[in-house]
């Protein structure tokens, strides 16, 4: 039975199946309590806005990082907002990817 909020809210049903699939630890800096999710390429370049495999949880305006400081700006960082066109190093695998929920 699909939640019919949920079916026309793709978007919010692919941010939970990011975090089920991911966690919530932040793919730039490997901290937690990473509750943004974020495009490892980025639609402009042709990513799917969607999928999980290209969705990663992030630090951004909303949930910036409890541990690091922006250079730039001397706050908590927003990781997402600071990746510029980089790629993750490492690419982590998920936790686990349950084809149901995506
Ligand atoms: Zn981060
Ligand atoms: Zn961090």
């Amino acid at each position: 039975m699909v939640d019919p909020r949920q079916s026309r809210r793709p978007w919010q049903r692919a941010r939970i199946a990011t975090f089920r699939a991911w966690g919530t630890d932040c793919h730039w800096c490997g901290h937690p309590e990473a509750h943004e999710v974020d495009h490892i390429t980025r639609l402009s370049d042709g990513g799917s806005p969607y999928d999980v495999a290209n969705l990663r949880p992030s630090h951004g305006s909303n949930s910036p990082c409890p541990v690091c400081v922006s250079p730039t700006t001397g706050r908590a960082r927003c990781c997402n907002q600071e990746r510029n066109r980089r790629r993750p190093v490492v690419e982590r695998q998920p936790l686990s990817i349950d084809p149901s929920c995506i």
